[in-house]
């Protein structure tokens, strides 16, 4: 499997500080457990601010006092999410194991929910800012023409989807933010299981998808 889009370095270096909202957290965990380079990179980001945590906490030399917030930041670094590895849990061809804290293994028990065009959408409960839900697109067909009002993480699980010229295959992550606004198409015969997390509403462009809204969350 060859990964084409990864994730930026803002937010890996935000997963590493601890700084992102749970729903990001969850597609930044999700991403890297299917990604080497990505978690390559994270783990160098985890070494470079416990390097800078060290050198904070011996102060630099005896003489320079210890900075303020030199505690505070080393408080939180213990609550940093746990090595992504650490909980081994069984291999599962769609759902990486991030996912499974969330809906288990069996994809036939997820509770599906139609959002129209024969999407469908499964809501994860997350708490705080943003929402994280895994939805299913059958095999050709569009999710509703759509801008963002923030930003829009969509991980590829199974299947495939086409937006523009640009194609996104399994651990592929597609970033969108409020300057893009898409259709994303599922490609070929196989219907597309994508994970996406948004931080606000999307600006659906049709009125039936804009109505529906606040029932879907979306
Ligand atoms: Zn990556
Ligand atoms: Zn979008």
């Amino acid at each position: 499997m060859t990964i084409k889009h990864h994730l930026t370095d803002d937010l890996l270096m935000s997963y590493a500080a601890g700084t992102l909202s749970e729903a990001f957290s969850l597609a930044v965990a999700t991403h890297i457990s299917l990604c080497d380079e990505c978690r390559a990179a994270l783990g160098a980001y985890e070494a470079m601010g416990g390097a800078i945590l060290d050198s904070d906490l011996d102060g630099g030399d005896d003489l320079a006092p210890m900075s303020d917030d030199a505690l505070a930041r080393a408080m939180a670094r213990l609550d940093l999410p746990a090595p992504i590895a650490a909980p081994k849990k069984p291999k599962h061809p769609v759902l990486p194991a991030p996912l499974q804290d969330y809906v288990g293994t069996d994809l036939s028990v997820i509770k599906w929910r139609k959002l129209g065009m024969g999407v469908r959408q499964a809501i994860l409960p997350t708490k705080g800012k943003g929402s994280a839900r895994l939805l299913h697109i059958p095999a050709g067909q569009a999710v509703p023409d759509h801008g963002h009002r923030g930003m829009e993480l969509t991980l590829v699980l199974k299947g495939a989807f086409r937006d523009e010229a640009q194609q996104f295959a399994r651990g592929d992550i597609e970033i969108a933010t409020e300057a893009d606004e898409h259709t994303p198409v599922a490609m070929g015969d196989e219907d597309c299981i994508c994970l996406a997390v948004t931080d606000a509403p999307l600006r659906f462009n049709a009125l039936i998808p804009r109505l529906m809204q606040p029932i879907f969350r979306i």
